[in-house]
């Protein structure tokens, strides 16, 4: 049995733990190891092209991780996505780059996560971003940013694909959504969202190919002697040592590859990047999590932490599709991010009360779902400010995603912030086991009437002209399936027949004060520990209106700053 010896372990090499491996190997006197159970996917042709999105789904980069059986949303189980590779989930995504609404990140901090602020996190935004300024080209297809917004020196390019689809298109979405009161925003990237716009990718445009994590993080960085990635090696838990002033302490990480297990020794800390739907059971095999859940697979608890695994929050799915009366050729890059009023015009205020009164319920409706490991009061707590951004602050309410591709003008949406709350927890103490991932999608019909509101809506959108001039029928779902006039249950049934993931799960180790349910407290420091962290997807408390990666960049950043902090003094 092999063993080896570094400062720094670092579990998934992905979005995150690139980041996080790249900076901390910036100090040239520790090393970083990197444990990641994927491979280079350096030439895959699946994740390098633009234009590939959903190619490598169902492949071996793809873990398909399946959920439970979703009692809420029709009984049927769902696929959430995730990248299995280095690089992580950022190799496979649809590569949209946009960040979160500025009051939103503002209301972690008010939460009780001192320091973690917009203006805090922006300084990151940019350090991790090589913006790509427009070309002329582009621009004249509908590329448009602020100068102000963009880093152009940090690792990760962002940029329009070369070939934009039709200029047609967004002036004629521009128009119908004016007439909707929804406004044109030339930069989502600023912290105000709000709008229809052309937001950039994470894709190298000189070179036509994605960036992900590895190209931005890792591969130009490979030859630094002391920063090491352990590919095609699966991580099964931290191993322990002798507790320090009461906390508990990781020696290393024990993982299985081709050369049977082993120990990876860690002198300084263990940091956990695996994803918000592998990091919360690596806690839990780990003995971090809830007594009653690792007594039942005789886990010895090491911390107890009743939080770990629960919280689990993703957003859901649908398409509309139309049949095209031009032939649109290019990548389309267009998004509306309308607010709760401008979707809802005058049932605006009885839905924001109506929603208001039940708050309360839905805190103790998942603290019992919970069995107890999630306190109601808590969980109202944060209810309360997701109420403040959706109705008060009036942050983005859905995402509705463009796209006109050859003789189809289809559409994806997900409204932004859901109220259901799932779960991640190990059904085994075999590491190589799945675990049970719930996201209890539609927990509450408030999030399945805003479900089907938001197509009712995309609907209205595409009988506005001019852009109503640009499509004929309508083939999905169609009036055939769905009536001009439908009843709220027929669109309720149309969506729970179709909907899928939005593959942007978060919230399983949460960033809060440990009495607030907190996993890790503002050095993503896990509570009861003295040297594990996780930076990842899981820390994020709740969802973002922005796609995720650009947040995950900045704040793998900011958190490797902290670290740095601790370690060049
Ligand atoms: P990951 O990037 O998933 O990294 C985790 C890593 O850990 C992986 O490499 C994994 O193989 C490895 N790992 C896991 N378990 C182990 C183990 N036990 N041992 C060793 N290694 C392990 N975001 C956007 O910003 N824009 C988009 O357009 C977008 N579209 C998306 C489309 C899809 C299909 C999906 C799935 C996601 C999309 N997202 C998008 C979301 C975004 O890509 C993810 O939220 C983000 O990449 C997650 O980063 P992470 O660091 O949390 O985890």
């Amino acid at each position: 049995e092999r063993e080896s010896q570094y400062d720094f372990v670092i579990v998934g090499g992905g979005t995150s733990g690139l980041v996080v491996a790249n900076r901390l190997s910036e100090m040239s006197d520790v090393t970083v190891a990197v444990i990641e159970a994927g491979d280079s996917v350096l030439n895959n042709s699946n994740v390098t092209s633009v234009t590939g999105y959903g190619r490598s789904f169902g492949t071996a980069i793809d873990w398909q991780y399946q959920t439970e059986d979703q009692k809420y949303a029709g009984g049927s189980k769902q696929i959430m996505r995730a990248g299995k590779a280095i690089g992580g989930t950022s190799t496979i995504n649809g590569m949209s780059y946009t960040r979160a609404q500025n009051v939103q990140i503002d209301s972690w901090e008010s939460l009780g996560n001192k320091g973690w602020n917009w203006q805090s996190l922006f300084p990151y935004y940019m350090k991790s971003e090589g913006f790509q300024v427009p070309t002329q080209d582009q621009i004249s297809f509908g590329a448009d940013y602020y100068s102000d917004y963009h880093g152009e020196h940090g690792p990760m390019k962002v940029g329009w694909p070369k070939f934009l689809t039709n200029s047609t298109v967004l002036p004629a979405l521009d128009e119908s959504f004016n007439h909707l009161g929804v406004p044109y925003n030339r930069d989502v990237n600023g912290g105000l969202m709000v709008g229809l716009t052309s937001h950039p990718n994470t894709i190298d445009s000189e070179a036509n190919v994605r960036h992900d994590a590895a190209r931005a993080y890792y591969w130009p960085y490979q030859s630094r002697p002391n920063l090491k990635i352990i590919s095609n090696t699966h991580a099964n838990k931290i191993i322990w040592g002798n507790d320090s002033d009461g906390d508990a302490v990781a020696i290393g990480v024990e993982v299985n590859n081709i050369n049977g297990k082993q120990i990876i020794h860690a002198s300084k800390e263990v940091i956990l990047s695996a994803g918000s739907l592998k990091s919360p059971a690596l806690l839990e095999l780990s003995g971090i999590g809830n007594p009653d859940i690792l007594n039942k697979y005789d886990i010895p608890v090491k911390v107890n932490i009743s939080t770990v695994g629960e919280n689990l929050q993703d957003q859901t799915n649908n398409g509309l599709s139309y049949e095209g009366k031009e032939f649109w050729l290019g990548s389309p890059t267009f998004s509306a991010l309308p607010s709760a009023d401008q979707l809802y015009g005058e049932s605006f205020y009885t839905i924001a009360s109506n929603v208001n009164s039940s708050l309360a319920d839905y805190a103790e409706t998942i603290a019992n779902s919970s069995n107890g490991a999630l306190k109601a009061s808590n969980l109202l707590a944060v209810f309360q400010v997701q109420w403040d951004l959706i109705f008060r602050s009036k942050v983005p309410f859905a995402e509705i995603v463009f796209l006109p591709i050859a003789h189809t003008f289809s559409v994806e949406y997900w409204p932004l912030l859901p109220f259901s709350r799932g779960s991640i927890h190990i059904k085994s103490a075999d590491p190589s086991e799945p675990a049970a991932i719930n996201p209890n999608y539609f927990m509450f019909e408030q999030d399945l009437t805003t479900q089907s509101d938001v197509a009712w809506y995309i609907r209205k959108v595409f009988g506005t002209r001019p852009l109503a001039d640009l499509v004929g029928d309508e083939r999905s779902p169609g009036l055939e399936h769905v009536p001009e006039n439908a009843s709220d249950s027929t669109w309720n049934s149309w969506v729970k027949a179709n909907y899928r993931s939005n593959f942007h799960p978060v919230g399983t180790a949460s960033m809060l004060p440990r009495n607030k349910g907190g996993v890790v407290n503002t050095d993503l420091k896990v509570y009861g520990t003295k040297n594990v962290r996780v930076i990842d997807a899981s820390v994020l408390p709740y969802q973002l209106c922005g796609h995720l990666t650009s947040t995950l960049y900045a704040m793998a950043e900011r958190a490797s700053d902290l670290i740095k902090r601790r370690y060049t003094f």
